[in-house]
């Protein structure tokens, strides 16, 4: 195997190995919806790497959703997910477990979350979620 990149398109930000263009770039530009919490969780992990407070605001369920997230002066530096559970109990609900990695100010963290979503028409939302300290 060659390691060389040859592929000329950038590969996506949520670690799917995928061009972006056929992995979260369909959500976050294209207007697709994620067909399940996954997909979801991972273009808005991407979203949050690009710092597409759009994308977080119209994804996140209007129970918990923020007025804001002051994405532009974040100075967060993502640099990697990881996801480790998807469990659908239901049609429409669903939780996704993950490790996203960060650093601000040049000190890594590594936030463990278990996420939860809800389905309504159609569309998942994320609602809220529950950090691990590991
Ligand atoms: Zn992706």
């Amino acid at each position: 195997m060659n390691s060389r990149v040859t592929d000329q398109a950038p590969h996506c930000p949520c670690n799917s190995n995928q061009p972006y263009r056929t992995c979260c770039g369909r959500f976050l530009d294209c207007d697709e919806f994620a067909a399940t919490a996954e997909l979801l969780m991972r273009s808005r992990y991407t979203a949050y790497t690009l710092k597409r407070e759009d994308y977080l605001l119209a994804t996140w369920h209007r129970s918990t959703r923020p007025a804001s997230l002051d994405l532009a002066n974040a100075s967060q530096h993502w640099l990697g997910l990881t996801v480790k559970r998807h469990e659908q109990s239901n049609p429409d609900q669903a939780i996704v477990e993950f490790i996203a990695r960060h650093k601000i100010n040049g000190r890594a963290f590594r936030l463990h979350e278990i996420s939860r979503f809800v389905r309504e028409q159609n569309r998942w939302f994320y609602v809220d979620g529950d950090i691990l300290s590991d």
